[in-house]
């Protein structure tokens, strides 16, 4: 799956997805709710009333920099949230893309939880390794600070050993604002709630723009009900407000939204009508 916007180019790369049941996800959203948005389905809701979440990386390829959002779970990686070790054959797909690992110039967490940092780092058989080892990865300064004194799970705490650390004492380490800009088309947008320091993508080139959520919306039907805040939101108050400045910020924009946990077709627009927001796929 891939876009362009102007002159950079974007491609998804999937590591696998699940079915959820709604309550598990958001536990304020409404069953009967969910079934009567029909502009869900048949993507993002299914017949059982589960939601499809996608767990995938997205490389930007500008015309200087190559550069990967999100790393996924990542193999081998002891986590409660996944239940077991996963060896998928993620970095064959990404190698697919025609982009292989070593070419990575840089790459952006939008924020520190386990589905977003896993590959940075791989397996050797004795320790972990930067899977990108010529990138620089880049981490919001805030977002470190708090999970490096905050740590509430063992998957926070496995994390950070595994995933983080080897990157800071491999010196491929740079702590960026919140507001970080990488390059001429490629910028972060700070979209705090879900996480303390978390970010979005902005990409924009030749009057084209996209934007990538990060987790500041898991799913689209959280561009109606803003306030169906995820189990996992760290300030369910000021994630509710960040999705209702993205509604107003990006409503009947011609900005691509890109949904880093969204499935096929995972990009759209979001689009106000007299019922309030929704998301065209
Ligand atoms: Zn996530």
């Amino acid at each position: 799956m891939r876009w362009q916007i102007g002159d950079v180019r974007i491609t998804r790369i999937a590591e696998g997805q699940i079915d959820l049941p709604s309550q598990m996800l958001f536990p304020a959203s409404d069953a009967g709710e969910l079934a009567a948005m029909d502009w869900l389905k048949p993507h993002f809701l299914n017949a059982d009333g589960t939601l499809t979440l996608s767990i995938h990386a997205l490389l930007i390829e500008t015309p200087a920099l190559r550069i990967v959002v999100d790393t996924c779970m990542g193999n081998d990686k002891p986590r409660e949230y996944s239940g077991n070790l996963l060896s998928t054959d993620f970095l064959d797909r990404f190698r697919a893309s025609g982009v292989s690992p070593d070419m990575v110039d840089v790459v952006l967490c939008t924020h520190l939880h386990s589905d977003h940092v896993g590959w940075n780092t791989m397996w050797t058989g004795d320790r972990w390794v930067p899977t990108f080892p010529n990138a620089r990865y880049l981490f919001g300064a805030k977002e470190y600070a708090y999970w490096k004194d905050n740590p509430q799970t063992d998957d926070d705490r496995a994390l950070f050993a595994d995933s983080l650390l080897p990157i800071v004492e491999a010196d491929l380490a740079d702590f960026v604002a919140c507001n970080h800009c990488l390059c001429p088309e490629v910028s972060l947008l700070p979209t705090p709630g879900h996480t303390p320091g978390h970010v979005s993508v902005m990409i924009e080139s030749q009057g084209q723009r996209a934007m990538i959520t990060g987790d500041a919306t898991h799913h689209p039907c959280q561009w109606t009900r803003t306030e169906w805040a995820s189990l996992v939101d760290v300030d369910v108050a000021g994630s509710t407000a960040t999705r209702k400045h993205l509604c107003e910020q990006f409503a009947d924009e011609p900005v691509l939204v890109i949904g880093t946990h969204y499935p096929a077709p995972t990009a759209g627009h979001v689009v106000r009508d007299a019922s309030g927001f929704r998301f065209v796929a």
